[in-house]
């Protein structure tokens, strides 16, 4: 009993995962330094390691927003995110579906799944 509630709470979980929406684009504002070029850490003294200082970030499209940081391109720390590296987004290909190894998650136990390198999305 208690495992088809899990069943059915991971079966919603993918669900929504598959609303993530690929855009089209083929930049991004940098997701790390909010698109100013400054290290957000250091500020204006450093260059964004992310961008190199140009706020802009050239991605192969589709992206869809990164599942690990929701976007922000940052750990819950202030490092770079391990999973986008600090792009905020990751590119998938144009039919792209929800993992199947770890059902839209991204996670693996205790480590991000590594087909979708922590995505979820392939
Ligand atoms: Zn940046
Ligand atoms: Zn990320
Ligand atoms: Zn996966």
């Amino acid at each position: 009993m208690e495992y088809a509630q899990q069943i059915l709470s991971r079966l919603a979980k993918v669900q929504g995962r598959n609303s993530r929406k690929k855009r089209f684009v083929d930049s991004v504002p940098c997701a790390f330094c909010r698109g100013s070029g400054e290290d957000p850490k250091y500020g204006n003294a450093s260059r964004c390691s992310v961008c190199g200082a140009s706020g802009k970030l050239k991605v192969t499209p589709p992206v869809v927003t990164c599942l690990k940081c929701r976007g922000s391109g940052r750990e819950g720390s202030g490092m770079t995110c391990l999973s986008c590296k600090g792009r905020g987004v990751a590119s998938v290909s144009k039919d792209a579906g929800t993992c199947v190894k770890c059902l839209g998650t991204g996670k693996d136990g205790v480590f991000y799944c590594t087909p979708c390198k922590g995505q979820g999305i392939v």
